[in-house]
């Protein structure tokens, strides 16, 4: 079997070989995706999710890339990234149908602009509607699986499929939709509200987030808060603060981010990770539990 002889052809973007991750990855880490794909329409998604099951190689879909860690060896098999073809967003009364590859804040600046409320804490997370909904990706109080009233997908034998409400579940950074398949599409239930009272809203959660966030690569929180606390405080309390193996930091400004310095590996973040843990454990006898989503082979 031959993928970019046998499946190329069936898709606009072809078959990309080798495909550096670290592009395509907010932490900037990560070794190659054997075969890399960009699907433009349900189709062609189709398509693929048969042709893996056909040929039994493993399948890993990508959004924005903003919640995994990909080891430094690549990943086996079939990367399929929901990007830019799969980005619009179009309202019906105060209903939006918005495309998976649509990144959060647009959906939070257009929701406004249609003087829709209630996806005002979208804004700044750096995810697309298929990773925010797998991750039921939040802040602020607010989350994304309490809006989203249906979603479109392809399912992994290659079925398109719509959940609706009933058929979702949510809880903290989670969702029962990981490992179903490919999200295409989901429709999001607002309320009206006024422009201007969202606009303000989503500047002052953007002050916040450059205020608490590190600017350099990252994958945001690394570990799930605890119910009780968070975990950036024992991290920061066990004295990991600062602490750096080498391109990998523990932020100075957020204890649970861990930054990128410019030449960190993906070996590096997980090492840290693990000496992160080991510190909490010893101090608090606590296991942190990572939020990011770590895939891929070792080199
Ligand atoms: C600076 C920074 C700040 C952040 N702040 C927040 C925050 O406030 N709140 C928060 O919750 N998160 C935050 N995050 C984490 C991250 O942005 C979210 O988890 C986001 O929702 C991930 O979306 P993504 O498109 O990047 O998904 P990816 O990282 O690409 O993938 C995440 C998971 O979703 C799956 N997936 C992605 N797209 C699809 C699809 N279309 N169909 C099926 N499966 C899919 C992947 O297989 C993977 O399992 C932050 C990250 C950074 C870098």
């Amino acid at each position: 079997m031959n993928v970019v002889l046998e499946l190329g052809p069936k898709l606009k973007e072809g078959v990309k070989v080798n495909e550096p991750l670290a592009l395509h990855t907010s932490w900037e880490v990560g070794g190659p995706a054997d075969y890399f794909l960009c699907p433009v329409n349900v189709d062609e998604i189709i398509e693929i999710v048969r042709f893996s099951r056909k040929h039994n190689l493993p399948l890993q879909i990508i959004g924005n890339g903003s919640n995994l860690l990909v080891r430094d060896g690549g990943i086996r098999g079939l990367v399929v990234k929901i990007g830019d073809a799969f980005c619009y967003l179009q309202c019906k009364g105060d209903l939006l149908i918005v495309g998976a590859g649509t990144p959060m804040t647009y959906v939070a600046r257009m929701a406004a602009e249609e003087a829709l409320c209630g996806c005002e804490f979208m804004v700044g997370i750096p995810g697309s509607l298929g990773g925010a909904i797998i991750m039921n990706a939040g802040s602020f109080g607010g989350y994304i699986g309490e809006k989203v009233s249906s979603v479109k997908l392809v399912s992994l034998e290659g079925e398109a499929l719509v959940l609706d409400k009933e058929q979702l579940s949510f809880a903290y950074r989670w969702s029962n939709l990981l490992g179903r398949g490919v999200i295409v599409e989901a429709s999001i239930q607002l309320e009206r509200g006024k422009k201007e009272e969202s606009l303000e809203k989503m500047e002052y959660f953007l002050a916040e987030r450059r205020r608490r966030h590190p600017s350099l690569p990252s994958a945001g929180s690394v570990f799930r808060n605890l119910p009780e606390q968070p975990a950036g405080r024992l991290i920061e309390n066990a004295g990991a603060k600062g602490m750096r193996i080498g391109g990998a930091e523990v932020s100075t400004k957020h204890a649970n981010f861990i930054v990128n310095r410019g030449d960190a590996t993906a070996s590096d973040i997980l090492n840290l990770m693990d000496t992160v843990r080991s510190m909490v454990k010893e101090k608090y006898d606590i296991e942190l539990q990572p939020e990011v989503k770590v895939v891929g082979e070792e080199i």
